[in-house]
């Protein structure tokens, strides 16, 4: 077993990663600590979800001294979402220690970083455009930095960070040790460590998710006009702890989440163009589970560690393996179980294959619930939250004598038939309307992500370890948001769900502006390339 005591980590690291609850180095972990702590650099390849960033994180805080004042080291994040949750478990790790960090990222206003600032942070965390800023403005000096540290370095590569990271990367001064972090090893991401690392070491646990046994994967053939019916039928039968629909396009995520919602379920979406405002509120609502369905685009979910997710949807089919791939490690996210499942339409199925051969895993084929079972699903959950109420300590009084009014009236069996209907009764009168899109045509191209050294350490083994042996202690990886691990149809899981309306936005009020035009740009590339592709497919 990789406890951590292996690496020979001080006291106050070693009680923040207890505290965090981990039991077990990861794989990626396991491998990667070592090789950091000798000051190497480093490449290391793994799937969301592998730990990445515990295993850059601790030895990046065994490294810094308390009293050090100046920045020394600069962490870049591709998002401002991930950039937020790297400083909040480097936080976490350096706690004991009472290391300091500091997130620095778009739509955020300047000045307020600028205060920050003042605290004499050690740690950095940023996305690369508004690391720049404050490096022109002179808020920011690199002159001390001695680790760098670039997550999802593919990502950032895809969101045209290219450039900035470049500009960055040279203001730092060559005694220092870089550690670069990617599910994908395309060629500009081995181009920018040709640049930028010295002699790394080069770490890779693969196919995770390929391999994962925790994520069962289904998919069912669907006219394009059935989707939306089809996607409240299983949601309706299988009703989801927390599940996130991937749509292709903003508007795609737009309309559908809006149709969800209409018809009843406790819903949002998140896409590039919302305001930061509208995106921390959106994922607020669904960490805290008062909506239990996200609609997202790739880019918008790519990344995003919300535990307890147990269905991913695809509602369209992905382009990429890679993306199909991303999607489904939302669920089966620390050892838990996950489904997930794929619409595909007739000419989709090649593409379908396609995603099979790549990630090497063979995806189910299922037919649609039928409306019954949907119905008899969603039944069923409406009468277990009736019993739980009827068991729980919740005050009835108020309710007691209009019941037994009813009752002395109508016989029990019609009078509760009646308030099952009202209350599981489909708003099957709303009217939805979607634009259809286009199928995405089979793209036989290479895998790039299959390259380097797949099949490495989750093979067997791995995978379900974390978490899974340490029963109750450790539940919620992600305790600070507020909701443990453990929504598993516990009795207080009903009680959170909101009597469901989706549409009320409260705005926190914390943050201002908009993310900057550069995460939105892959979402614009799909909906145009779809776009483009319709000169070859007729609506279905
Ligand atoms: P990645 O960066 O590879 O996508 P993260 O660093 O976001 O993965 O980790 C995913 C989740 O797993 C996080 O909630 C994290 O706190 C948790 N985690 C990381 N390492 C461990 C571990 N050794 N044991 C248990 N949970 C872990
Ligand atoms: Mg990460």
């Amino acid at each position: 077993m990789n406890t951590f005591t292996q690496f020979g980590l001080e006291q106050d690291v070693l009680q923040a990663i207890s505290e965090m609850g981990f039991e077990e180095a990861t794989p990626i972990q396991a491998k990667a600590i070592p090789v950091a702590i000798a000051g190497k650099d480093m490449i290391g390849q793994a799937q969301t979800g592998t730990g990445k960033t515990a295993a850059f994180g601790i030895p990046l805080i065994s490294k810094i001294a308390a009293s050090e004042d100046r920045i020394v080291a600069l962490i870049m994040a591709p998002t401002r979402e991930l950039a937020i949750q790297v400083a909040e478990e480097i936080e976490k790790l350096g706690r004991f220690k009472g290391l300091r960090s500091l997130a620095i990222y778009g739509g955020q206003d300047i000045s307020r970083q600028i205060r920050s600032l003042k605290r004499k942070p050690q740690i950095i965390i940023g996305t690369p455009g508004r690391l720049l800023d404050h490096i022109n403005r002179k808020t920011i000096r690199l002159d001390d930095v001695r680790t760098v540290i670039l997550d999802e370095a593919d990502e950032m590569l895809d969101m045209g960070f290219m450039e900035d990271i470049q500009s960055i990367l040279k203001l730092v001064p060559d005694e220092r040790q870089t550690l670069l972090f990617s599910a994908t090893m395309p060629s500009n991401i081995q181009r920018l460590a040709q640049q930028f690392l010295r002699n790394p070491e080069h770490i890779s646990v693969m196919s995770k998710v390929v391999s994962a046994p925790s994520i069962q994967q289904f998919y069912v053939e669907v006219q394009e006009r059935m989707k939306f019916d089809g996607l409240c039928r299983l949601l309706d039968m299988e009703p989801p702890e927390l599940a996130i629909i991937f749509g292709r396009t903003k508007r795609r995520v737009a309309e559908l989440s809006e149709a969800l919602m209409k018809r009843g379920y406790a819903c949002d979406g998140l896409h590039g163009d919302l305001s930061q405002n509208q995106r921390d509120t959106v994922m607020r609502k669904f960490r805290d589970g008062s909506i239990d369905v996200l609609v997202a685009t790739d880019v918008a979910a790519r990344g995003l560690d919300v535990s307890g997710v147990t269905h991913v949807i695809n509602f369209d089919l992905p382009q990429d393996p890679e993306s199909y791939v991303h999607r489904i490690g939302r669920t089966g996210r620390a050892g838990k179980e996950g489904t997930s499942w794929s619409f595909v339409t007739a000419r989709e199925t090649d593409h379908l294959h396609f995603i099979e051969k790549v990630t090497r895993h063979r995806i189910t084929k299922k037919i649609l619930p039928t409306l019954s079972e949907a119905m008899e699903g969603k039944q069923k959950l409406m009468a277990e939250r009736i019993m739980e109420t009827v068991g729980s300590e919740e005050d009835l009084t108020a309710y007691r004598w209009v019941a037994m009014q009813l009752l002395e009236q109508y016989d029990s069996v019609q009078l509760l038939a009646a308030a099952m209907k009202l209350l599981t009764s489909d708003k099957k009168d709303v009217n939805v309307e979607l634009t259809p899109e286009d199928p995405i045509r089979s793209k036989k191209r290479k895998f790039e992500g299959s390259r380097g050294g797949s099949g490495g350490g989750y093979g067997g083994s791995g995978g379900r370890r974390y978490g899974g042996s340490s029963g109750g202690g450790s539940g919620g990886y992600r305790q600070g948001q507020g909701r443990s691990d453990s929504r598993g149809g516990s009795s207080s899981s009903y009680g959170q769900r909101k009597p469901y309306n989706g549409s009320s936005s409260r705005n926190s009020g914390r943050e201002e502006g908009n993310r900057g035009g550069r995460s939105e740009r892959r979402d614009d590339s799909r909906s145009s390339s779809s776009r483009s592709n319709s000169e070859n497919f007729v609506n279905i």
